[in-house]
């Protein structure tokens, strides 16, 4: 039996229980009350007098008026009587007949028509869910004892269909949010990206806790970053949020996961009490009207201590109230979405690691076979000539023990080269931090290369300001990094071109630009300019002795600074370095 089919049954039953009540009792008029979950009774069922339901059904009594009649009433056992006499003055008036004329003048036991007779009926705990009232009795006369009984029998046949009618329908409640929660575990398990499981959940939530919009946010912090994972769905279309109710959402979503507990804001209510303050409440109900709802029910999302996000449930203002085993079922729900995001956190960061060691396996495989590779060449050149000079022990050694020499010397910088790339390149070698004065690493190294610029007719320029700036780092590192990029302007510039190395303070960063005027780099170059190995494409640059290693070993001294390297270069023209790196000398540091 679904919900609706349900209701009709119950109100059919009502219709019979008072239309019973009025005729078998012997009342023009009988009616059945229920109590509403703000304490108003309102009238649901109308039998007797055919014009009586048009007027009185939908009537309701507000609590206190209620509470004030309670109080005067005599006790008729179950029954409730309030002589027309001791009426407060706030009690409704019942149904007048028009042509009520039956009012018997004089005898004690005669009806006036303000009196009011009511059989309250209560549920199996005691409290009481409404009463029958009935009016203007046929004998014109207060019912006798037996008449009395007769009606707390109506009652009580009026409490019993809706005690079981509520089972019923709780019983069902309990069915569908089972459900709901089954298939939501059941659908965010599967999912293994954190966004996706947001996106998943949106739709059995939303039919299975009948809301008119659903919010679902899930907060993460990648690397670092702050990041949200939304998504939503609205009845009445453009389910954006503006910033100021994610943030109310936000705080009582963390506050709601720390109490366990699902939060609802309805007018006149906010659960658990002092989650928001009476202005923040107005604020979201203000923002709920905007969108056609007039309730809404916050879940937390969250996984051990840590509140992962929420989910915000709306409801229309005429739409049931959110129920305790719907608040129960939206914290469940939570805590399922909540490990499901973990599990997917868990299964993101696993598929990054993995990526990750198969990319450093790879370029260690790529590393060995070209360090093999580099070294066998010069190797197999000095053993050539050590046989050539074995076999020919008379002949002029002058060109072979050339060629040995230069191969020798190429060598030692391969294994140089690689023993400072390991070096910097391994994340468990602490930077030991000094104050570094990287104008006087300028200056020595501008030194070093004096002879070799003169030689092919190139001038070194510094430039740099009378108080020069200094960097926090290793004076080691730093200097190796501009021997390297001084020595490839000088290497790959020139005669008659000029190498320009300017130093200058940029807000807490020291600038380091290394100019030349020489080959330039092109566009395709410049794509793996810092891989290890790479030595440029350009004919001119190769017959230039190198690594491929000098600029790899630059850029991981840059980031083991915490700092940055960018390349400007132009073919035929020059090329451009600009190194910034943490500055030692700002307020902070010194
Ligand atoms: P190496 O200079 O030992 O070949 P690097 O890693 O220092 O290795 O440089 C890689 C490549 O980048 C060089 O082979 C060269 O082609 C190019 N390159 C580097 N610096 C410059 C520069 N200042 N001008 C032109 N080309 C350069």
């Amino acid at each position: 039996m679904n919900q609706a089919s349900g209701l009709e049954s119950l109100q059919e039953l009502l219709d019979l229980v008072v239309e019973g009540a009025a005729d078998v009792v012997g009342f023009q008029v009988a009616a059945i009350s229920l109590l509403r979950s703000n304490g108003d009774m309102e009238i649901v069922a109308v039998g007797g007098h055919p014009d009586a339901t048009a007027q009185l059904i939908g009537r309701r009594t507000p609590r206190e008026s209620l509470e004030a009649e309670f109080a005067v009433a005599e006790h008729w056992g179950s029954l409730r009587f309030i002589p027309a006499a001791d009426l407060p003055t706030t009690a409704q008036t019942g149904w007048i007949a028009p042509e009520w004329d039956e009012q018997v003048i004089g005898d004690p036991d005669a009806w006036d028509p303000e009196d009011t007779l009511l059989a309250p009926f209560y549920d199996p705990t005691g409290e009481m869910l409404g009463m029958i009232s009935v009016d203007l009795p046929l004998s014109a006369k207060r019912p006798t004892q037996v008449q009395q009984g007769v009606l707390e029998v109506f009652a009580n046949q009026a409490g019993i269909a809706i005690n079981s009618f509520r089972q019923r329908q709780t019983l069902a409640e309990q069915v569908r949010l089972a459900a709901t929660a089954q298939s939501v575990a059941r659908i965010s398990q599967g999912v293994l990206e954190p966004s996706k499981v947001v996106e998943a959940i949106v739709d059995p939530i939303r039919t299975g806790l009948n809301c008119m919009g659903l919010w679902v946010r899930a907060f993460s912090n990648e690397d670092g970053a702050p990041k949200d994972h939304t998504a939503a769905y609205s009845a009445q279309g453009s389910p954006r949020t503006p910033p100021r109710m994610v943030e109310l959402a936000k705080r009582i979503g963390e506050r709601s996961w720390a109490d366990q507990a699902s939060a609802v804001v309805r007018n006149g209510m906010v659960h658990p009490a002092g989650v928001l303050s009476d202005e923040e409440a107005a604020e979201i109900l203000r923002f709920l009207s905007t969108t056609g709802a007039g309730s809404l029910l916050l879940a937390p999302i969250g996984a051990g201590t840590e509140c992962l996000g929420h989910m915000v449930l709306t409801r229309a203002e005429d739409a049931p109230p959110w129920s305790d085993a719907e608040r129960f079922a939206a914290l469940e729900i939570g805590r399922d979405v909540g490990r499901s995001i973990v599990n997917a956190r868990l299964f993101e960061l696993e598929r990054r690691m993995t990526s990750e060691l198969r990319r450093a396996d790879r370029a260690k495989t790529t590393l060995f076979s070209t360090v093999h590779h580099e070294l066998k060449n010069p190797l197999a050149s000095i053993v050539g000539h050590v046989e050539l000079l074995k076999e020919n022990p008379t002949d002029d050694a002058t060109w072979s023990l050339k060629v040995m020499a230069r191969n020798t010397h190429r060598l030692q910088s391969l294994v140089d080269d690689l023993l400072t790339l390991s070096k910097v390149s391994d994340p468990d070698r602490p930077l030991v931090r000094e104050r570094v004065d990287i104008s006087e690493l300028v200056r020595d190294a501008a030194d070093m290369f004096l002879p070799r610029a003169t030689q092919e007719d190139v001038a070194i320029e510094v430039v740099a300001p009378a108080n020069p700036p200094t960097a926090w780092g290793s004076g080691n590192e730093l200097a190796r990094l501009i021997e390297n990029l001084m020595s490839n302007a000088v290497k790959y510039t020139t005669d008659g071109g000029v190498v320009t190395v300017t130093l200058r303070p940029v807000g807490d960063k020291v600038e380091l630009v290394v100019s030349d005027q020489g080959l330039g780099i092109s566009r395709t170059d410049l794509q793996s300019l810092f891989t290890e190995f790479f030595r440029g494409t350009n004919p001119d640059a190769l017959e230039v002795p190198g690594t491929g290693l000098g600029l790899s070993i630059v850029q991981r001294i840059v980031a083991r600074h915490n700092g940055t390297i960018s390349v400007d270069s132009e073919l035929g023209k020059g090329t451009s370095f600009t190194v910034l790196l943490p500055r030692a000398d700002t307020p902070d540091h010194s």
